[in-house]
Formats: structure tokens, sequence, C-alpha cells
């Protein structure tokens, strides 16, 4: 049984605001059903609006150091792949077409790309030219990031940490909350950003990123290649990439066995 649930059935009478079951995305070709539960008062929004200050902090220190890359012939191929990829987010969920989604690349070796809470990208300069991505394998890449976003993995991550919070304090310590929860919300804004993924976490994002890319016309072999050579980057000092999205031995296992499922969608995406 799911933790979250266990702790939401303890706490449910305390909790005027409750734990709820949430679809934050469709299923898709590749059937990503998984039940997601989160408490109530941890909206969206206010999960956007949390992220919002660190997202414009990240972007300001980019721009005064002279990293974030707008005219490149790589700023312009990553725009390019994001808008392919975003046009096709509302087949998973209709409110991401008024989302106000970002792009940008950052002058950096580090092997990095991430999509925050709302539609934010961020691809570092170093994880396409040290692994030499292609087109494709940068939109598996990409599609996964906004993946993540899409199902709001953040929000679970800190909707699950908001929970055992609350376990912790007990009873008493809920009758205040209303004072505390903006306190408690930033303590928990950390869970959600810097953990690693769990398993499952990353099995959906690989699921939803490759039928996002086999939509927008980018070949889905290109994620195998693409975990092929992020395994062989990690025989070194593994990637940053890897340390918030762990792989495992049956992630080509599981990508191999889907890409049949949005083979149809790439083809005619390509007509
Ligand atoms: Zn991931």
């Amino acid at each position: 049984m799911n933790k979250l649930l266990v702790l939401c059935g303890l706490s449910a009478s305390l909790l005027l605001a409750g734990c709820q079951s949430v679809n934050t995305t469709s299923g898709g070709a590749v059937g990503v059903e998984r039940k997601q539960y989160m408490f109530s008062m941890l909206s969206s929004e206010e999960v956007n609006q949390m992220y919002a200050q660190s997202y414009t902090k990240t972007v300001g220190e980019a721009t005064n150091k002279g990293v974030l890359d707008k005219t490149s012939s790589d700023a312009k191929r990553v725009q390019v792949i994001a808008d392919r990829l975003i046009a096709q987010a509302p087949n998973f969920r209709p409110d991401a077409a008024q989302w106000k989604w970002e792009v940008n690349l950052i002058k950096s070796d580090e092997l990095n790309a991430n999509c925050g809470p709302g539609g934010k990208i961020f691809v570092y300069t170093g994880l396409i030219d040290s692994l030499k991505l292609t087109d494709d394998e940068l939109a598996a890449v990409m599609g996964h990031e906004i993946a993540h976003a899409l199902r709001e993995h953040g929000r679970e991550a800190m909707s699950k940490a908001y929970g055992m919070e609350m376990a912790k304090q007990g009873a008493g310590a809920l009758l205040g909350l209303g004072q505390d929860s903006l306190a408690l919300a930033d303590a928990v804004a950390n869970y959600g950003m810097t953990l690693p993924n769990s398993r499952s976490n990353e099995n959906e994002a690989d699921l939803i990123g490759l039928e996002l890319a086999a939509r927008a016309g980018y070949n889905p072999n290109a994620a195998i290649t693409l975990w092929n050579k992020m395994s062989k980057a990690s025989e070194g000092a593994p990637p940053e990439f890897l340390s918030t999205h762990p792989s495992s031995s049956s992630r080509t296992a599981s990508l191999q066995a889907a890409i049949p499922k949005v083979m149809p969608l790439y083809n005619s995406a390509k007509k």
C-alpha cells in the first residue's frame, strides 16, 4: 500500500486540508495509470509560486554570469525541440496549453537538464556536448523532463514530506497550522526539487517522455541510445543528471517494451 495513503488515513480525521487523489495526467498510449495522492492545501499554484523564486534566481544568476545562451545554434535547436514537445503536452493534460513554459540553455560543463513545476526547462550545454546528442536524443531527455513536470512529481514529493512532517508534529501542532504552514511549505520545498526521483517516477517520466517525443516526430528509439550514452558517461564520475534521475537496469527494458506502442504515433507525426 502506498505509504502516503497510509499517512493520509492516519491523519485524515485531524486534517481539515485532507489528502486527495489527484489526476495529473491521462494515461496516454503508454498507459501511465498510477494513482497519485497529494494534500489539497499544497496546490499546484502554491508549488509553482514557491518554485518561481528559485527559478527567477537561477535565471538571474546565469544572466549575470553571461552563461544564459539565447543565440547559439544549440540554443535554437533546444528551443525548436522544446516547442514541438510542448505542443504535445496537452495530450496528457489539457491545462498544459496555458502553462507559462520557458526554455533556457545554460553554458556549463554539467551533464544536466530539468523541467521545474509549471514548465520551466533548463538544458546544460555539457549534456549536449559531452554526449553528442542528436535531435532525437535531445527530444528524449527533454521529453523525460517535461513528463516529470506534467505528472507534478515535485509536488508529490513535497506533499509526501508535508504528510510526514505533520505526522511527526501530531495533532497539537496541526491545530495551529494556518500560520506555520508557509514555513512548513518552505522546508518541504527542498524535498521536491533536490532529492532523487523514485524508480516509479523515473519509469513514468520515461514512458510519457517517450510518447511526447514520438508525437512530436522524434524517433523513440533514441531513448535507448540516450540512456546507453548516459550510462557510459557514468563510468567516470556520474553525471549530475543521474543523481536526481537514478537509472536502473530495468530502464531500457521498459523503454524497449513501450516503443511499439508509440511507433504508430511517430509514423503519423512524420507524415
Ligand atoms: Zn527523471
